[in-house]
């Protein structure tokens, strides 16, 4: 289903906000904060406030069609979602989020730690950071060089 279906489905129209802030999203996989959203929009003559960016966001992300990643300067940004649970692996190079499936791979450490603390463990957040194999080739080769 793609966002637009999710939108009219849910009984919200795909206003222009949504509709830019959606498709700018979708075009990148490098995290935007609202800030980033709004200049890049500006810059390509749509004119939104950034009430309006917050409040677009904030919907989508209600409903799971933007994620929210943290930086590795601890930023939080936006991606477009990929539906279904998934987390993001960011680069701390280039900054771009993949999203990866899976849930499962977490159970014996959630296990452990119910029983560690005696919690009932309902959600949780996880986000991986490593180098993307385009950061990987460029950092071996400019240490080649030295
Ligand atoms: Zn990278
Ligand atoms: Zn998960």
């Amino acid at each position: 289903m793609n966002w637009q279906d999710v939108l009219t489905k849910n009984g919200f129209r795909i206003s222009g906000p949504r509709r830019h802030v959606m498709q700018l999203l979708e075009s990148t996989t490098q995290p935007m904060t609202p800030l980033e959203i709004y200049q890049a929009l500006s810059q390509s003559g749509c004119l939104l406030g950034m009430v309006s960016v917050y409040r677009a966001l904030e919907l989508l992300a209600q409903l799971g069609l933007v994620c929210v990643v943290y930086n590795p300067d601890g930023s939080a940004g936006y991606v477009a979602g990929v539906g279904g649970h998934h987390h993001h692996i960011v680069c701390q190079n280039c900054h771009q989020a993949i999203a990866f499936a899976g849930s499962e791979d977490l159970s014996s450490l959630i296990q452990r730690v119910e029983k560690e603390t005696k919690f009932k463990v309902s959600d949780h957040l996880l986000q991986l950071y490593g180098i993307c194999p385009d950061c990987q080739k460029i950092l071996t080769d400019t240490l080649e060089e030295k």
